[in-house]
């Protein structure tokens, strides 16, 4: 690799090497270097607007950084989106005379091609007015507020009432929260029709019969298949959703209620929640010595970041939420989030250090676009992580507490994913019924009556007597419906393969990590399936798979429940 000089907030500086590159002679012996001067250059722009991401982030007063955000997105994006499509088209060309990639670059090539395949310009406006809605879905979404003992509260706020072990005032919260979606539930109806018309003449435009075969162009989902996502849905209906309902059943009895309500499911029956560490640098020993735990190479990993790549704890002007980015160019990886000192704080560390670990051992993979994985991988990495280091939350095995709430914790972890598939079900299975199979006129009545449909048969064990408004409008509250359409099965896929990762390492943990590595190790060059595999897994999500997945949670959470009681 050797990094341009260039100034990435000064195009003039830049054009030079696209120029370079669109006049540099390309056949299929030179093919290879062309690439991997193109993905240096790429890797300069990406790492420049992780650079301004993560000043703006780590403060969002940052009046310098917020003018190389302007600079950035208004002149070298534009560009950067024009010069790639040039060079995009160069390369595929080429393919046409003949030239064949590498093993290792085969992927990318079919991702460029399907990128290609649904680029058309009469679809620039509309992909920019799309972008414009969701916007407006956030201001909406953002703008929504509880007033509660007279003070005012966001809906993340208001939610930490729904943890309450306090009955009444998890019940008067959550009828808060959603009588304020429900004020703005026209308007949110109007926003997604609009949406749909837009995003159906997309795919027209593209000339595919709808827009779920435009999506699956866009997400580049190349190893399964729209039918593939519907077995996957009817393995969730017979093999995941008995046990949680099971969970939802345990959770009424530990509270002692007839009924479990849906303001009932986030309150830990055990009670008051855990407080692992006091300061950010507890959170960081305790994590290292658990990563250390997992494998020795990973927490050395962890160690090189201690050296200024994270910023972990909460505090004014810090941007919400956490995620892990990397920078190709610095060769490291970097953890963002807002610590307070919960348990899910402890989660989150080690789900980001799945994904630095993704990247470490992924870029030794030349091509930037290598790096890392495709999304549906990239959530193994972090997801695997974080159960790999479920048995190490003691703090006799390295972590943060003593046996009997470390137990609670992992059975929470377990229950947690349990819970999630069927719901995530639901998120998919209505947008293909949107997309595909709804009837050109659908009205926000239809799409209320499908959710509603939907939800009666994934959503078993829990009681909405008396509550058929909030239930039938629960599409109005996922955020991903309106501004990533159809990115939400990925979460599934993933924590399929992580569940493998975990079931591997409960059987001989130093291959399943090995196998692990070796499959983040691959980066992008792979395909999915490819990679579930070198993980020690398979890309299935038939019944048999998933089954067997689920008795083994239910096992294990036997197992947990009887170290609680200790
Ligand atoms: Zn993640």
């Amino acid at each position: 690799m050797s990094f341009p000089q260039v100034d990435p907030l000064d195009w003039r500086t830049i054009q030079p090497h696209v120029d370079a590159l669109l006049v540099a002679e390309l056949t299929p012996a030179t093919a290879d270097a062309w690439l991997q001067q193109w993905s240096d250059l790429a890797s300069v722009l990406y790492e420049t607007q992780m650079r301004i991401n993560r000043k703006l982030t780590e403060n969002t007063a940052d009046e310098e950084a917020d003018q190389q955000f302007i600079t950035f997105v208004e002149q070298i994006m534009p560009q950067t989106r024009i010069a790639t499509e040039a060079l995009r088209d160069r390369l595929l060309a080429l393919q046409a005379h003949g030239y064949t990639p590498g093993p290792d670059s085969a992927e990318l090539l079919r991702r460029f091609r399907a990128e290609a395949s649904i680029y058309r310009a009469e679809n620039v406006p509309i992909l920019s007015e799309l972008l414009k809605l969701g916007n407006q879905f956030d201001k909406v979404e953002g703008g929504l507020n509880i007033v509660w003992n007279g003070a005012t509260e966001t809906i993340p706020q208001a939610r930490l009432h729904w943890q309450s072990q306090d009955r009444a005032e998890r019940e008067t919260s959550w009828r808060l929260v959603m009588a304020a979606h429900a004020a703005q539930g026209e308007k949110l109806n109007e926003l997604y029709l609009q949406m749909l018309a837009q995003r159906r003449q997309l795919a027209g435009n593209a000339g595919l019969s709808d827009y779920r075969a435009y999506k699956w162009q866009e997400l580049a989902r190349f190893d399964y298949t729209p039918a593939d996502c519907v077995t996957f849905h009817d393995a969730i209906e017979h093999e995941v959703v008995p046990l949680a309902r099971k969970i939802y059943t345990e959770q009424a009895n530990k509270l002692g209620l007839g009924a479990l309500r849906p303001w009932d499911t986030d309150v830990d029956p055990n009670g008051e929640p855990l407080r692992p560490f006091k300061d950010v640098a507890d959170l960081e020993a305790g994590c290292y010595r658990i990563f250390n735990r997992v494998d020795r190479e990973l927490a050395a990993y962890f160690a090189l970041m201690r050296d200024g790549f994270l910023d972990l704890p909460s505090r004014a002007n810090k941007a919400g939420g956490g995620y892990c980015e990397a920078f190709p160019v610095t060769g490291k990886p970097y953890i963002f989030m807002n610590a307070v000192g919960t348990h899910d704080d402890v989660q989150t560390l080690l789900h980001e250090g799945g994904h630095a670990f993704h990247y470490m051992e992924s870029r030794r993979n030349p091509l930037w676009w290598n790096q890392n994985g495709p999304m549906e991988f990239c959530e193994v990495a972090s997801m695997g992580m974080e159960l790999l280091s479920a048995p190490y939350l003691a703090s006799d095995h390295g972590g943060f507490y003593s046996e009997a709430d470390a137990a609670r914790a992992y059975a929470d972890h377990l229950r947690g994913i349990v819970t999630f598939l069927p719901y995530m079900a639901v998120v998919d299975a209505f947008q293909h019924w949107v997309y595909v199979d709804a009837p050109e006129d659908v009205t926000a009545a239809d799409l209320d009556a499908k959710w509603c449909e939907l939800w009666d048969r994934f959503m078993a064990g829990l009681d909405y007597a008396g509550l058929q408004t909030e239930k039938e409008t629960g599409w109005h509250r996922k955020q991903h419906i309106f501004t990533d359409p159809f990115y939400y099965i990925e979460y599934g896929l993933a924590q399929l393969g992580a569940l493998q990762v975990w079931r591997n390492a409960l059987k001989d943990q130093q291959k399943a990590v090995a196998d692990y590595r070796s499959a983040l190790a691959l980066g992008g060059t792979r395909g999915l399936a490819q990679l579930f595999t070198a993980a020690g897994g398979h890309f299935a999500f038939d019944r048999r798979t998933v089954g067997e997945l689920m008795a083994l949670v239910e096992e294990q959470l036997g197992l947990l429940t009887d170290k609680t009681h200790d």
